[in-house]
């Protein structure tokens, strides 16, 4: 990786990588204050605030470091090394801890454990699995009626009903919370169900990590010897032939077995960018619903949940004025309730719609409209004369590339999507891609005269409809 911002986001990824596997306090500990100054096919070079770090992180963690450096490239992890960097900011207790006798050492060696077991047991579901996200918080609607009925059925009869059960809709309108609820609630009636729930960034990148390692044997059994294998966001499947491939067998064997499969997608089977028609048929096979974006009514009930978790009551007025002036998605309603109550607990303001108007001015008004992708996709399909399933496909030719790096900018600076989200929906890229992208045009906005007028075009017209 040569350059300075490649490093970053490959460093960033690898610890993304990390963090899944240890818990968050160990995190912050270990890894907040290490630094990545080269990263190449031959080295990786970790700087620590001292020796102590670099001891610990080599003996305690350094399989897990290869692990994440393998699951984040793709390929074989390069030889390690710690460089010490006295310039970073260190924990004080490490500062101790530096310092400290065998005692204090044994504390901290019981507490690194890492979450996964051994390399071919079960990850403990529990790990992927956020605990809010129940049956129970789980607010239902004639939006989601339909999705969280069949998820009722497939809880009572695993494997029978439906299967798959593949649910779709939109960014933040509870798709993974209601696979999750799923998951929580299986669980509970058998805890010894052998069961996966992964993102589908995660298989794909297993997959290939197991391709590299000539683990391919480890990875089948993984994933076909369950009894439920859950994937969220399948939609990362657009562009993977061989992951594609892999995932057909995945399937036919757990559906002949009848183990039951559970799938989400930002969007319908069959819109899916080049996902093979085999595939596409199979999820029609059991039972498609949809997740629509929620009704006032439904606005209003999951407003007063998130209120109740965060033990506060809001009165009718407000509670309606919310629901009635946020009309983005779940997530970001859920955001702009948070932002509301924590502004007034900390300006001791009352919560009532004075209140919110300030908290959330920027989120409110009936005229501002919140900008979607779609609509982004149609000024800049409009305006270079390609198609959508051009911008999802694997194209490179700089006709398709400028127009989906538009679009991802645009999706950037107009829309809260994650970078994940945005990569997702353009066939399946991650969200290095997306960041490369917007890194990209944003240079093109300074030194491309072209680039800066088509792209000032689509601003006018979308602050317009804004
Ligand atoms: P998606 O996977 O569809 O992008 P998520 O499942 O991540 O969306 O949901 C976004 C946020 O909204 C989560 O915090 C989730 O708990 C919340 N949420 C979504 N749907 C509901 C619901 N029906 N009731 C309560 N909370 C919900
Ligand atoms: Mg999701």
């Amino acid at each position: 990786m040569e350059t300075s911002r490649e490093l970053s986001i490959g460093w960033k990824k690898v610890l993304d990588a990390i963090r899944s596997r240890i818990s968050e306090k160990q995190f912050e500990t270990w890894f907040s204050h290490t630094n990545c100054s080269e990263f190449d096919p031959e080295r990786l070079v970790i700087d620590v605030p001292n020796s102590f770090y670099s001891a610990w992180l080599k003996k305690q963690y350094g399989e897990i470091i290869r692990e994440a450096v393998e699951e984040a490239i793709g390929s074989a992890c390069p030889a390690l090394e710690f460089h010490i960097d006295e310039s970073l900011k260190v924990d004080e207790s490490l500062e101790l801890l530096g310092r400290a006798d065998e005692g204090g050492q044994q504390e901290v060696i019981r507490e690194i454990v890492p979450r996964r077991k051994s390399k071919n047991s079960p990850r403990d579901i529990n790990t992927q699995l956020n605990q809010d996200y129940t049956f129970d918080n789980f607010v239902v609607g004639p939006s989601n009626r339909m999705s969280h009925a069949a998820a009722l059925a497939v809880i009572e009869d695993p494997g029978r009903v439906y299967n798959p059960l593949f649910i779709h809709g939109g960014l933040g309108l509870g798709k993974t919370h209601l696979l999750q609820g799923v998951c929580h609630e299986l669980l509970a009636r058998d805890p010894d169900l052998r069961m996966e729930y992964v993102p589908c960034e995660q298989f794909v990148n297993e997959f290939i990590a197991a391709l590299e390692k000539n683990r391919i044997e480890d990875f089948r059994e993984r994933y076909r010897e369950l009894d439920v294998l859950v994937i969220d966001d399948i939609h990362f499947l657009a562009n993977k032939d061989h992951t594609q491939e892999e995932f057909f067998h995945t399937f036919n064997r757990l559906y002949n077995d009848h183990k039951q499969i559970i799938l989400s997608s930002d969007s319908p089977p069959r819109d899916i960018p080049t996902l093979e028609d085999r595939l596409v048929s199979r999820f029609r096979w059991g039972m498609v619903c949809a997740i629509e974006p929620p009704t006032f009514e439904t606005r209003l009930a999951i407003i007063r949940k998130k209120c109740r978790r965060m033990k506060t009551e809001l009165d009718d007025e407000v509670g309606e004025f919310l629901a009635s002036s946020l009309k983005g998605s779940i997530r970001e309603l859920e955001g702009a309730v948070t932002r509301f109550i924590g502004f007034a607990r900390l300006m001791q303001r009352p919560l009532d719609v004075a209140t919110a108007n300030e908290a959330l001015g920027d989120l409110l008004g009936s005229s501002r409209r919140r900008v979607t992708i779609d609509e982004i996709v149609s000024q800049v399909t409009d305006h270079y004369g390609v198609r959508l399933s051009d911008l999802q496909s694997k194209k490179r030719f700089q006709s398709i590339t400028l127009p989906r790096q538009i679009c991802m900018y645009l999706a950037r600076k107009y829309t809260s999507h994650s970078l994940a989200e945005i990569g997702g929906y353009f066939g399946g890229r991650d969200h290095s891609t997306v960041l490369h992208a917007t890194d990209k045009i944003g240079k093109s906005l300074k030194n491309d005269p072209e680039v800066r007028d088509a792209v000032a075009e689509f601003c006018r017209h979308l602050d317009a409809q804004a």
